[in-house]
């Protein structure tokens, strides 16, 4: 389909290279924004923009912040004893919203997919060893149980067996295949409550 205007048009296709957009509501999106006054606009784009200059990573937990070490690793009141490994940094908002985790994060930044060539050095595993120094007890394996969640698990569980801590895997009330992210809070909360040893 050809349009009269190529900014909308660029719009467009910018839209639905986002994810579960497709072009029809790239399409209805782009006419919205079009009709919307300049400032809601502007602020939009703005929000775009600071999510790249503003956000980083935490260079401890790894996990999305616009400060370095993160809140979370810095709040005195959080439990030092316990490390919550993750996926994705949306993981740690599913499991802060539940309200039951009051200990430190680390964030993988993936999971291994030998099909897809991630291996262990494409994600921070190596980066958890440093951070054992005798104050952590436990390790909580908070990953989606599917193939590469397994398989990351099985990986992580070797890579710390000698290692003075103890390892353990949230409990498998989160269906197959399906996302931490997408889990609801009882679903999580009770994963959490169950965890098992490894
Ligand atoms: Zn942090």
């Amino acid at each position: 389909m050809q349009y009269t205007s190529p900014s909308l048009e660029k719009l467009i296709h910018e839209l639905s290279k986002l994810p579960s957009i497709g072009r029809k509501t790239a399409q209805r999106l782009a006419f919205h924004l079009l009709k919307q006054p300049k400032e809601e606009v502007l602020s939009l784009s703005q929000a775009l923009t600071d999510v790249k200059d503003k956000i980083g990573r935490c260079s401890v937990c790894y996990n999305i912040t616009e400060v370095d070490p993160c809140a979370i690793c810095t709040h005195p009141r959080r439990d030092r004893h316990v490390i919550c490994v993750v996926e994705e940094a949306n993981d740690v908002l599913a499991i802060e919203r539940t309200e039951q985790f009051r200990g430190l994060y680390h964030v993988l930044g993936g999971l291994l997919n030998p099909l897809d060539g991630i291996g262990p050095g494409d994600l921070r595993i190596a980066e958890i060893l440093p951070r054992l120094t005798g104050e952590v007890k436990e390790i909580i394996l908070a990953i989606n149980p599917n193939v590469q969640g397994d398989a990351t698990v099985m990986f992580i569980a070797e890579k710390l067996k000698n290692y003075p801590v103890k390892v353990t895997r949230i409990a498998r009330g989160i269906p197959i295949g399906s996302d931490l992210e997408f889990a609801d809070m009882t679903t999580l909360t009770r994963a959490l409550e169950g965890r098992v040893n490894l």
